[in-house]
């Protein structure tokens, strides 16, 4: 057993919150901009300063990997992405890329004899913040694995098309050429040359604290689906229309909307998250009735019988009339469950009981690039607990002892990996 050292990863904390420091305690990085050009190149110069080689593939991946006695054997990878939402935090992503860091740097330091060559690695643009979709390069590089309708999402010529939502202007493909990091493809990651790939991340959400565990053991990310549900009404002037001659979308959709958390919560599952986060109206415009409402609702949870189950709930929409108008539902995404793999599950639980800390298994409801890869190579997650379940935001916190317990079992975990 081996630990990682508090006080080294609190020094990383600490350097990293500074590229893209927001003013008020947490960032704002997105990938491929200066800030984030920062974050790389300091990732660079402490790797190089261990001995790690760097190598960038054609998405500006980075990969440091240091030597093990085996050089043919294939490398143990632990990733996670350095860029973050707008006015993020300063753990989301890059923990996970100073927990392989910091891996590195205690079997360097420490001198722990191994057989595969272990690689740390950055994954452009997990946030998607800037060039959208999320996960964007690990959707690419995994891409001939993945299930058919989540890999046409992800093609590359389509991806470097992908514009700046700021500047309206600026690809991806351009942003890439311009970052001083885009490599050689045949550096991307791959199932030829790769064992396994851990990734480290913080929770984003309250279970882990609500439990007093300081890391979860990540079995799976939750299935989903994502409809967008219509409703059609007739627009008329708001001053001279008479209540009961109106066909108001808006109001038809109000209702509709308590009529869906009315049903499903009547199915009992406390587990079942689900959310409209989206709503356009039109014609949005004070003085006439909404004549289309157009809401999305996204619905996670790992049992696909349960997900049927509210399926049904929201078809059942379009049976109904809701205040003269009529409703249709589209699908827009959905995605199964995707579970991490069983043996590296069992050796990371394995890990952290031996290394006396207080852990349990999770899921994650939010995506993640490991998601992508474990379709390629044997794949799992480490959850590092999160101060009051707050992600994506600025209150975003992790002690430096609850991040280093996560390293630390991340670095048993890859030296279980590395005896088999
Ligand atoms: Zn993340």
């Amino acid at each position: 057993m081996y630990n990682c050292d508090v006080k080294r990863m609190e020094d990383k904390i600490t350097t990293f919150s500074k590229f893209g420091d927001a003013g008020h305690g947490g960032i704002t990085r997105y990938s491929l901009s200066p800030e984030a050009i920062q974050a790389r190149n300091e990732f660079v110069k402490r790797m190089e300063a261990i001995g790690a080689t760097i190598e960038t593939d054609d998405l500006a991946n980075v990969y440091a990997t240091i030597a093990g006695s085996d050089q043919k054997a294939k490398r143990i990878v632990m990733a996670s992405h350095v860029d973050s939402v707008k006015n993020g935090g300063n753990y989301d992503g890059i923990l996970g890329v100073m927990g392989g860091m910091e891996v590195l740097e205690t079997i360097v330091a420490e001198n722990i004899p191994h057989k595969h060559p272990m690689t740390a690695m950055i994954w452009t643009n997990e946030e998607g913040s800037l060039y959208p979709p999320a996960m964007m390069c690990s959707g690419v590089v995994c891409n001939d694995f993945l299930p058919e309708a989540i890999g046409k999402k992800f093609k590359l010529e389509n991806m470097l098309k992908s514009k700046s939502v700021i500047d309206r202007t600026t690809t991806f493909g351009e942003a890439l050429d311009a970052s001083g990091f885009k490599g050689d493809k045949k550096n991307r990651l791959s199932a030829d040359q790769y064992k396994a790939m851990f990734e480290i991340h913080i929770e984003q959400g309250p279970i882990l604290e609500d439990a007093g565990n300081d890391v979860g053991v990540v079995t799976c990310v939750l299935g989903m689906f994502n409809y967008r549900i219509r409703f059609y009404g007739q627009a008329d002037h708001a001053g001279t229309t008479p209540m009961h001659k109106r066909q108001d979308a808006l109001f038809a959709a109000a209702q509709a909307l308590v009529y869906l958390h009315a049903e499903i919560d009547k199915l009992g599952r406390p587990e079942l998250v689900y959310t409209t986060g989206e709503i356009l109206c039109h014609p949005n415009v004070h003085t006439v009735i909404p004549d289309l409402i157009d809401f999305s609702i996204d619905v996670r949870h790992e049992d696909p019988k349960v997900l049927e189950q509210v399926l049904a709930i929201v078809k059942s929409l379009e049976t109904k009339e809701w205040a003269k108008c009529k409703c249709d539902i589209e699908l827009a995404w959905a995605r199964d469950t995707v579970y991490f793999d069983k043996e590296l599950i069992a050796i990371t639980k394995e890990a952290a009981e031996e290394n006396g800390v207080k852990h349990q298994f999770i899921n994650s409801g939010a995506g993640h690039d490991a998601q992508f890869a474990s379709y390629m190579i044997p794949t799992t997650m480490i959850f590092v607990v999160s101060k009051d379940g707050h992600s994506h935001c600025e209150p975003e916190f992790s002690t430096p002892e609850q991040c280093t317990a996560g390293a630390t079992v991340m670095l048993n975990a890859v030296l279980k990996v590395d005896a088999k």
